[in-house]
Order: C-alpha cells, then sequence, then structure tokens
C-alpha cells in the first residue's frame, strides 16, 4: 500500500496537518488561559480598588466611630459578586475578616493558611501580588494587597473563583479533541482524492507509454494541459519518443542501404563467378578479365565494409584516436602526390598550395583518409581536362584545407544531403565512372573525422563550374606542437 504515491501523499499530507492543527491548537489554549488570566488578575485589582474605596469611605463617613470589621462588612455586602470572596488579615497574619462561603483551609481558622501567608507576602512584589489558590477540591485566583487604616496596616486578599475559567478552558478542550480529528479524516479523505485526481493524469500517461512499442513508435502521449508539470513531462517524454523514432528509422534506413550497398557486389561476384564456372572452354584472358572483375568487387566489397566498420564504432563512440604530431601541409602535399597518377589518367591538372608550415597534433591516418576521400571525389567527379587543387591555409586559431575542382558540381537541392550516410547526388554516373564506384559514405566518414578533431567540414560552394570543400581543424597550442 505504501508503493502507492497516493496514499504517501495522503499520509505525508495528513501528517502534516495534523502536526499543524495540534500546534495551532495548543497555542490557541496558551493564548485564551493568559488571556482569560490577564483578565481575571485585573478585574480581581479593580475589585481590591473599589473594596478599599468603600472601606475608606466608611471608616471616614462615621469619623473613627466605625471599626474596620464593620466597614469591611459594609464593603462585602456592598461587593458581594458570585465567584469573588475577600478577606483581611492583619500584618501577623491573622484573619481579621475571614472568607465568605468559601471552604475552610486546612488550617487553623484564625492564622492564615501557608497560601495565603505566600498571598500575602507577595503582595509587596510588584510582579507577584497574584497567585493561582486551591481551596477545597475548588481553583482560585488570588490577589493580595496591603493597606493603612488609622488603627494599623492589613492585607485585602480576593478571592476570585477560576471555575467558569476552567469550564471555558475545558470546553475548549473539547472542541479541539472533537475538531482536529474530524478535519484530519476528512482532508485525508479530501487529500486522496485529490491525490487520486491529479495523479490520474500520470497513470493515464503510464498506460499509454507501457503500450508504446517498437510497432507503434510513432504514437504519442496525449497531452491535456500543455502547460502543467504532467504537460512538460508528457512533451519530454513526447521528444525522447521523437528521438527514438528517428534513431530507429535512421537505423533501419542504415542497415537497409547497407545491404543494399553490399548485395550488388556480392551479386556481381557471384554471377561473375557463376559464367566464369559454367563455360569449358575459355581462354586465359576470358579467366583474366573475369578475376579482375572479380578483385574490383571484392575491392569494392573490402572498402564498404571498413567504412560501415568505422561508422559503427564512431557511433557507438568505441573509435579512439591514435594521436601523433606531424605538419598538416606536409600530408596534404603527401595526399596530393599519391592520387597524382590517378589524375594524370583523367588528364586532370593538380596543384597543392601551403603557404607555411601548420603544425598539429591528430590521427594522421584518419586525416589522411579524409583527405583522399575529399580529393578522390574531386577527381571522380571532375571531367576529363579539368583542375582540382589542394589550399592550405590558417587563422588566429584554425587551419584551413580547401580542395576545389573544376567539375558539374551538386545540385542545390541535394547539397544538405551529400553528408548523409550511402546518399549518393548520382548514383549511376557514381558507380559507372569509378573504379569500385563509391557508396555514399565518404562524406559522412570526413565529416565525422573532422568533428572527431573538434573541427568540421563543410561544402562551402558548388556550382556548374567545380565545387570546393573546406575543412577546419583548430591550431594545436604553442606547447602541443611538434619540433621541427
Ligand atoms: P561517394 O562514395 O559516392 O563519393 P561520398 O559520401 O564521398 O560518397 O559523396 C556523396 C555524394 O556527394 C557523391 O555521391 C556525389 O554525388 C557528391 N559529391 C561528393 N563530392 C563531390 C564533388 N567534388 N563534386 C560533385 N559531387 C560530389
Amino acid at each position: 500500500m505504501l508503493n502507492s504515491v497516493r496514499v504517501r501523499l495522503t499520509l505525508w499530507y495528513t501528517a502534516a496537518l495534523t502536526c499543524v492543527l495540534i500546534v495551532l491548537a495548543i497555542a490557541t489554549y496558551v493564548i485564551l488561559r493568559q488571556n482569560a488570566m490577564r483578565r481575571t488578575d485585573s478585574t480581581l485589582s479593580e475589585l481590591a480598588e473599589s473594596f478599599l474605596t468603600t472601606v475608606n469611605a466608611e471608616l471616614a463617613d462615621e469619623s473613627g466611630s466605625i471599626t474596620l470589621r464593620k466597614a469591611a462588612q459594609e464593603a462585602i455586602s456592598e461587593h458581594n459578586f458570585r465567584d469573588f470572596a475577600f478577606s483581611i488579615f492583619d500584618t501577623e497574619g491573622r484573619t481579621i475578616i475571614p472568607f465568605q462561603n468559601l471552604p475552610s483551609p486546612k488550617d487553623s481558622e484564625n492564622d492564615s493558611p501557608d497560601v495565603f501567608r505566600k498571598l500575602i507576602n507577595g503582595s509587596s512584589q510588584p510582579a507577584r501580588p497574584f497567585r493561582n489558590v486551591q481551596l477545597g477540591g475548588n481553583k482560585y485566583r488570588g490577589y493580595a494587597r496591603r493597606f493603612s487604616v488609622p488603627d494599623g496596616n492589613y492585607f485585602l486578599v480576593v478571592l476570585q473563583s477560576l471555575h467558569r475559567q476552567e469550564e471555558f478552558l475545558d470546553s475548549v478542550i473539547q472542541t479541539f479533541a472533537l475538531v482536529i480529528p474530524l478535519a484530519v479524516l476528512l482532508a485525508s479523505v479530501g487529500g486522496y482524492f485529490l491525490a487520486r485526481r491529479s495523479l490520474s493524469p500520470v497513470v493515464a500517461m503510464s498506460t499509454q507509454a507501457g503500450r508504446i512499442g517498437e510497432a507503434n513508435l510513432h504514437d504519442r502521449l496525449s497531452v491535456q494541459n500543455k502547460e502543467d508539470e504532467l504537460g512538460h513531462l508528457a512533451h519530454s517524454f513526447n521528444d525522447l519518443l521523437d528521438r527514438l523514432d528517428q534513431s530507429f528509422e535512421r537505423q533501419r534506413r542504415f542497415v537497409a542501404d547497407a545491404s543494399h550497398e553490399l548485395r550488388t557486389p556480392i551479386a556481381i561476384l557471384c554471377g561473375e563467378a557463376e559464367v566464369a564456372l559454367s563455360q569449358q572452354a575459355r581462354s586465359p584472358e576470358d579467366y583474366r578479365e573475369s578475376l579482375d572483375i572479380l578483385r574490383a568487387e571484392a575491392n569494392r566489397l573490402k572498402h564498404i565494409v571498413e567504412d560501415l566498420f568505422t561508422l559503427a564504432r564512431a557511433d557507438a563512440g568505441q573509435y579512439s584516436l591514435t594521436t601523433t604530431e606531424f605538419y598538416l601541409d606536409e600530408l596534404a602535399a603527401d595526399c596530393s602526390h599519391s592520387v597524382r597518377t590517378l589524375a594524370l589518367a583523367r588528364q586532370i591538372t593538380l596543384h597543392c598550395e601551403a603557404p607555411k608550415e601548420m603544425p598539429i597534433r591528430a590521427d594522421e591516418a584518419l586525416l589522411r583518409r579524409l583527405i583522399m576521400n575529399l580529393l578522390d571525389n574531386a577527381i571522380k567527379y571532375t571531367a576529363r581536362g579539368g583542375s582540382v587543387s589542394i589550399v592550405c591555409g590558417y587563422g588566429d586559431s584554425q587551419y584551413t584545407l580547401r580542395i576545389s575542382d573544376t567539375g558539374q558540381g551538386i545540385p542545390t537541392e541535394l547539397q544538405p544531403r551529400i553528408f548523409e550516410r550511402f546518399f549518393r547526388a548520382d548514383k549511376v554516373r557514381s558507380r559507372s565512372e569509378s573504379d569500385g564506384g563509391g557508396a555514399g559514405l565518404g562524406l559522412s566518414i570526413g565529416r565525422w573525422i573532422a568533428e572527431a578533431h573538434h573541427g568540421r567540414l563543410e561544402l562551402t560552394h558548388s556550382g556548374p563550374k567545380g565545387s570546393t570543400f573546406t575543412v577546419v581543424l583548430p591550431i594545436p597550442s604553442k606547447t602541443d606542437q611538434p619540433a621541427r
């Protein structure tokens, strides 16, 4: 049961509410009690004042012929309120006028009991003239005040029964004892339904999410309110599904494209081998021709598999760069030298330009692969008699390699797609014109190589008069540069 968020929320809510209500009830009770006590104290002191005024008036009226006892009786009958009692003690603590209608304290009748003595003693201290008194099981609030009459000094003690206050405070406790459990019960039931209601979209979402699988990855969670937290959650989940869907789609396309690319050379290999084997008498030239075809297709197959392997490792983040220190300008010249025979065969002028030394720390084999790929493409897609150039340059923080050709360019609408895997702008042309033909993986691998070196590869220009690809690589800091 505690595994349910609804129940846990309700329990937390109920516990918090109970604590708040209890603290509130205690605070209210303490404040009410203090207020009642303050009111009682002020009533007691006012009453004592009034009582003594009467006593003094009585004594003054009769010009000394009346005793204090009589004057006090007079004042008592004038101030005969319910719940109040007056008494007068002399300075020795002996009772001059006893309390009216009060259960007598256990001490002797004439002597003031211990509680009154304390009260009388406290009357000289401004903070302690009041004291709670327990008489015959009843609670009283007592107030003592010293006064003087012509025949001496006395103490007036006024008591007020706390019965009503106690009753009132008891009723407050009873009310709280009834209201708090009721409020907690109602609030927890309400809280449970509220939690259930608030969490119902989550339950609905989890049911929906549970139904989404590989087969229906296009389905999305329904969003009831885009602005609230659950709306955001559903939105984020749908975004995640979008990304998963795209990734699945890419993966599917990649596998389909890869098998398609592999199928053609394998079919050629099988076909050619079968033809060669089916003919009984074949000249050595025929066999050589067949073997040439087999070798070309096997090479093509090897390149595709190697490229696929590189991309798979790159995707899995398993391709670790083997960095060394070398000069980029030298690598560019070296690559240009490597493709010169190919260019010559197609009567293409090759030109390499490097204005200064370009020390770098990078994976030389990968950068060579990138440059060779770009040069290979440039030569492959340039007509006979054209030219291809590789120009090295540098800025404040980056090196650039610009590989330009005078080929027929890439159609504008296809330019954004040339870095996609297996994409070929002109499939027929790219396969027929080259030995082995490209599988459309070269540029995507090239872009990955540049990015793995914190650089980039982009098509800077392509038109009817040719294309330019630019590789941008960061210049290593001075300390990383190789010594010559
Ligand atoms: P491929 O192995 O087919 O050359 P790439 O990924 O290297 O694969 O290139 C993708 C496509 O981009 C090519 O099929 C081609 O259509 C186009 N392309 C690349 N480089 C050039 C270029 N220099 N001139 C014209 N088209 C190019």
